[in-house]
């Protein structure tokens, strides 16, 4: 009896493995970090890899996508599905204060499929702007199939101190939702960690600067949040728990006590001296620039009276420039939802990097293997044997020309196809 229910699973088995894909492209990025390959096939068998350039199976399904560069899956490590643009302090009091949960949820369920179709197919979601722990339930809905999206590595809440964070401005007899948990002292930032991944966040997210003016110099200067001690309990506590710290982390009070008190990544990096990329070389700290989010909210910022956001942009390209230049490891990161979903395609963010120091390639391995390391996934960010088929194609060329990954026409997530134009 029990032989014969061993064959009647393995009958099962069979007759649920799906028939293999071939995928044909003119050529192939494959994220390791050699040339380009052409032309190129790949063959996915459930939701993997099964071979690249092997013998097309006799059985295969074949999908021949034509003058396209084929790459892995794309991953923007920097994403707020729960914020649909905030330019201004108004729009984003606005989502805060006049738009539900469930509101906010529905609008994220949107965000996260337009991200998908635009060839994002992972995505680290820095914490949700006071929609609490509703990544969490967003990343359970795409990854029960309920509605479509990338894979998520999600942050929940993310902190900052009191008076740290928005909203702000409002009379003191008010209480409103915050857009982070408020922590103070090292003991309320141990729990508050602890409650956040025990409530599901992948990462932890702090705030560590704020406020940023000109110092007599003219080098850029910010308010810091944490002090070293609570910054260190935050590190702490999240590394005891395998969880790893991602920094928001403007200029020098912020990114110094941030690399010092042991974070893994630093988030925007506007103004990063060269002693302190330096240091982030020899601690293996990425960099997650975000260079989109700054050209995109820099001019509605310095029109609504914050005029420092005149010279941002500026700080944020050359400090990027040096970090290329230093060997720094560079995550592609948008902050999209700090601009709409629906408004500049993330993918603008290859022009900007190739723009500012980087090649083609190296943007988008950026995107690609480098961001797959940041996340501790080798199964993602390359097209190899058995590493999980996820896949994107883009027409002609991006070494030539990088506009086109703004122009993503094939989309494989998990071994299904979700878009082909
Ligand atoms: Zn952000």
């Amino acid at each position: 009896m029990k032989r014969l229910a061993l064959a009647l699973s393995f009958a099962a088995s069979a007759l649920a493995q799906p028939r293999p894909i071939v995928i044909k492209a003119a050529r192939l990025i494959d994220g390791r970090g050699g040339a380009m390959i052409a032309p190129a096939m790949v063959v996915v068998q459930g939701n993997r890899i099964q071979s690249v350039d092997g013998p097309a199976p006799a059985n295969a399904e074949t999908i021949d996508l034509g003058d396209v560069t084929l790459m892995p899956g794309l991953i923007d490590a920097h994403v707020h599905l729960l914020l649909q643009g905030d330019v201004t302090t108004e729009d984003y009091d606005k989502q805060i204060f006049k738009e539900s949960l469930a509101y906010r949820a529905l609008r994220a369920s949107r965000a996260a499929k337009i991200g998908l179709e635009h060839g994002f197919t992972t995505m680290r979601d820095l914490e949700t702007e006071g929609a609490m722990y509703t990544d969490v339930d967003v990343k359970r809905a795409i990854d029960e199939g309920v509605i479509p999206g990338p894979r998520l590595f999600v942050s929940t809440r993310a902190m900052s101190v009191t008076g740290g964070y928005g909203p702000s401005g409002y009379a003191p007899e008010i209480s409103f939702p915050m857009g982070v948990q408020i922590v103070d002292g090292p003991d309320e930032a141990r729990k508050a960690v602890r409650e956040q991944i025990a409530h599901g966040a992948d990462w932890i997210k702090v705030y560590a600067d704020r406020s940023y003016f000109l110092q007599p110099d003219g080098t850029l200067s910010s308010i810091p949040t944490f002090t070293r001690e609570e910054m260190k309990a935050v590190v702490d506590e999240a590394h005891r728990l395998r969880h790893k710290v991602a920094a928001h982390a403007m200029a020098r009070p912020g990114i110094e006590n941030a690399l010092l008190a042991g974070v893994d990544t630093i988030e925007h990096g506007i103004s990063i001296q060269d002693d302190l990329l330096d240091l982030m070389v020899k601690n293996g700290v990425y960099l997650c620039p975000t260079l989109t989010v700054t050209e995109f909210v820099a001019p509605g910022r310095a029109a609504e009276g914050r005029a420092i956001w005149a010279k941002i942009p500026e700080f944020h390209r050359d400090s990027f420039a040096r970090a290329v230049k230093k060997g720094v490891k560079i995550a592609f990161g948008t902050d999209v939802g700090g601009f709409p979903w629906d408004g500049p395609n993330e993918a603008q963010e290859f022009g900007y990097m190739t723009r500012f120091g980087m090649t083609p390639m190296q943007s988008i391995e950026s995107a690609t293997r480098v961001a797959a390391q940041l996340l501790d996934q080798p199964d993602l960010g390359v097209v190899a044997t058995g590493k999980l088929a996820d896949l994107v194609a883009v027409p002609g060329n991006p070494l030539q020309d990088i506009k086109v990954m703004e122009r993503v026409s094939f989309v494989m997530k998990d071994g299904a196809v979700v878009v082909r134009k």
